[in-house]
């Protein structure tokens, strides 16, 4: 098998909840709480879960635009927790990050050129007619047209605007690129049209792809694999085609409960799952999802569900899953 092109291993972020005066540390949001996993070139891992379950999170520690607390990450076998801040800007032509809001990420007073410009002047890869060049070449390998370098953010739709966000992660020719919701702000006629744009250039550039979402439906057509996170963890890893046909966790089968589906075979009633998502500050006992989990209600709450953490298990090659009774 090829090395991985990122790797990340017990990977956690712990965020201090602070109160009164002297903001006292009075607890820990444990938003990312142990998480592994491996990226190889050239594939796609959707990373999905419910909100809050730290997936966001996750993206951005990889990139350290937010410091893990604790883990490793390494980009082609490089210790990117213990770079100095040189070596993460340069670092930072490699790994991308393409955010979920394309009205916010984007500096409402500069042109779309300057905006594309930029990281070409910051890693002095091109400029003046070099850059312009290369911005119009960008525009266009996005679907838009040159005469767009003139416009301003507020001119283009939603759609068009996260195309300029893929123009500007793409300028410095980054070999991963962290997608972080890049559909879920999009009306559902264009996500489609987003999602096979990133499909293109991953083909045509030969681009890593980690795909961040809250629903199974954005992912399963670009996925090569799909982790499912809950709470801070990682609950099942499988290759796409094994995951949407055989999920194991109780938590993946309700994720997956809520797609539509047009093949009947594949259609299942709708698992509602009770309750809300308990606080990452204070997660349950045992396994973290039994005070929700169908399987476990359904065998009379297993004493080590809710006493026995879990830990990801292998139970066919390359699927792993994070249950007791699966
Ligand atoms: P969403 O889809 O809502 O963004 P998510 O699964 O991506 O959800 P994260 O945004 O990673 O989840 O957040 C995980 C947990 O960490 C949440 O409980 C969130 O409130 C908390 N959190 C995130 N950022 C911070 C921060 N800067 N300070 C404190 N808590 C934070």
């Amino acid at each position: 098998m090829a090395e991985p092109l990122l790797s990340v291993r017990d990977l956690t972020k712990h965020f201090p909840i602070r109160k009164g005066l002297f903001s006292r540390t009075v607890g820990q949001v444990r938003a990312v709480d142990g998480v592994s996993f491996e990226l190889f070139p050239g594939e796609t891992l959707g990373l999905v879960g419910e909100s809050g379950c730290g997936k966001t999170t996750t993206g951005r520690c990889v990139l350290r635009l937010v410091e893990p607390t604790s883990g490793a990450v390494r980009f082609e076998g490089r210790d990117v927790l213990g770079m100095s801040a040189r070596e993460l800007r340069s670092l930072r032509r490699e790994m991308q990050i393409v955010f979920q809001d394309p009205y916010s990420s984007l500096n409402p007073r500069l042109t779309v050129g300057s905006m594309l410009e930029e990281p070409l002047a910051i890693h002095g890869l091109a400029k003046g007619a070099a850059a312009r060049e290369r911005v119009a070449e960008l525009l266009t390998r996005v679907g838009l047209s040159p005469d767009h370098a003139r416009r301003y953010p507020h001119e283009f739709s939603g759609g068009q605007r996260q195309r300029i966000g893929i123009a500007r992660a793409l300028a410095v020719s980054p070999r991963l690129i962290v997608l972080d919701e890049p559909v879920s702000a999009l009306d559902v006629s264009i996500q489609a049209q987003i999602v096979n744009l990133l499909q293109d250039l991953q083909r045509d550039l030969g681009l890593t792809y980690l795909f961040v979402a809250h629903d199974l439906s954005v992912v399963e057509h670009i996925s090569t694999r799909v982790a499912v996170m809950y709470l801070g963890r990682i609950v099942e890893v499988a290759d796409r085609a094994t995951l949407y046909r055989d999920p194991r966790h109780p938590y993946t089968k309700a994720l997956l409960s809520a797609v539509p589906v047009p093949d009947p075979d594949r259609r299942s009633s709708r698992i509602v799952l009770p309750g809300d998502v308990p606080s990452p500050a204070a997660p349950p006992s045992g396994c973290r999802f039994h005070p929700r989990c169908p399987l476990a209600a359904a065998k009379g709450m297993p004493a080590r569900c809710r006493t026995e953490d879990t830990v990801l298990r292998e139970v066919a090659p390359g699927h792993l899953v994070a249950c007791h009774e699966a």
